[in-house]
């Protein structure tokens, strides 16, 4: 049966990081942005033991749905929640050690009275019921398969009210993993920790500081602007296993913290620990033509990808964004960086093009 996402739905389209297929230690680093179908995406990286377990029809997989529980669902206020999935059947394959910050990944959840799936970004997160506390997955767990979403439900969209109603314990299907943007993979790089993120090593002041290993490539940097629930997608690449290793700054807007729930205490742990630079806007407190004012002051131009250096060439911890990353909902995408064309990227316009941005490092999800 076709699951329909919109009338206008098409293939799903992931955008790469490009970078030279030459040897990529001394290689001339370009920044491409290419199209990839998801679908032959997924089999370029997921090889191996995926595809074996692909085989499995209790595994997790673009190509059939599997069925989850609403293992703990959350309201954080009227119009946004935390939902919590753990599978039937435990999931063999660890989807947070096998992404990686290399990808920001989704799923798709089926609502079968109107026939329909919509896209949601799962998070590592777990839900404690002895602390009450929403947790971080450590290395190498992945809860036997469990996914945490932050939603929004709309006034009058299908999916997302229907899911805030479903009782704990009722099973639903989910498919996936889908690519929405794919960074290059650098061979033989180490993985940075999440140590500084655990709430007892947090307690402890262990951060970034003390836990930075030797690299082997110097990391690029990325400016995150974000909006709603489109904060997922810098929080999955900051949270999941081998996280992102570069500089990152997040403008988020919502229209006040609350908004974030526990996220915010998570956003707040990760600028403790130098992870990222965050800088929020409530729209309770601005309008939106202040927030874009501010957010454009704020905001930094592009830097030349100077190539995939070695880390020893790492010069202080300046900020040199390469890559800017849009995500929420049409209106906020629109005025940062001009609108989407469908399914296509449409012209960079808005604030990031008067700041010297253009298509080739600025990338929208939606
Ligand atoms: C890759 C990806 C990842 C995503 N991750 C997340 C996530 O982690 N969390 C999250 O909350 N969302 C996420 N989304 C958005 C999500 O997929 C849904 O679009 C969202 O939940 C709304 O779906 P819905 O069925 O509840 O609402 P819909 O029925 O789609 O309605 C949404 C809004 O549009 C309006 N609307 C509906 N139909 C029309 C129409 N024909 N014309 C005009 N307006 C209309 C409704 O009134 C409502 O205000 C993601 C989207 C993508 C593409």
């Amino acid at each position: 049966m076709l699951w329909t996402k919109y009338a206008s739905s098409g293939p799903r389209i992931a955008r790469r990081l490009h970078i030279s297929s030459k040897k990529i230690s001394h290689s001339k680093v370009y920044l491409i942005t290419s199209a990839v179908l998801t679908t032959g995406l997924i089999g370029s990286y997921l090889s191996h033991g995926y595809f074996d377990d692909k085989k499995n029809k209790y595994e997790l997989s673009p190509s059939h749905f599997v069925k989850y529980r609403i293992s703990h669902k959350q309201d954080i206020d009227s119009s946004h929640f935390l939902l919590e999935v753990t599978p039937l059947v435990k999931q063999k394959v660890n989807m947070w050690s096998l992404m990686t910050a290399e990808h920001i990944w989704s799923v798709e959840i089926k609502q079968p009275e109107v026939m329909v799936v919509r896209s949601y970004t799962p998070l590592p997160l777990e839900f404690n019921p002895t602390s009450n506390e929403t947790e971080i997955l450590k290395d190498g767990d992945n809860a036997d398969g469990k996914l945490s979403f932050y939603i929004k439900k709309y006034e009058n969209g299908e999916v997302a009210r229907w899911l805030h109603r479903l009782p704990k314990d009722h099973v639903i299907e989910i498919r996936g993993p889908f690519v929405d943007y794919e960074f290059p993979h650098l061979p033989d790089e180490l993985k940075r920790s999440r140590d500084c993120l655990y709430m007892n090593n947090f307690n402890k002041g262990i951060n970034i500081n003390n836990e930075n290993p030797k690299y082997i490539y110097q990391p690029y940097d990325v400016i995150m602007f974000t909006a709603g629930t489109g904060v997922v997608t810098a929080l999955q690449l900051l949270l999941t296993e081998s996280p992102f290793r570069g500089n990152m700054k997040i403008f988020h807007t919502s229209k006040n913290i609350n908004q974030l729930g526990p996220l915010y205490s998570i956003l707040s742990k990760l600028q403790a620990s130098n992870r990222v630079q965050l800088q929020i806007f409530e729209s309770d407190k601005q309008t939106r033509k202040e927030i874009l004012k501010n957010i454009e002051k704020a905001a930094t131009r592009p830097y030349p990808y100077k190539g995939l250096l070695p880390f020893s060439n790492v010069s202080g911890n300046k900020f040199e964004p390469i890559l800017a990353l849009v995500c929420g909902p049409e209106s906020y995408i629109s005025s940062i960086s001009g609108n989407k064309d469908g399914l296509n990227q449409g012209q960079v316009q808005g604030l990031l093009d008067a700041k010297g941005w253009d298509s080739q490092n600025v990338y929208k999800l939606s």
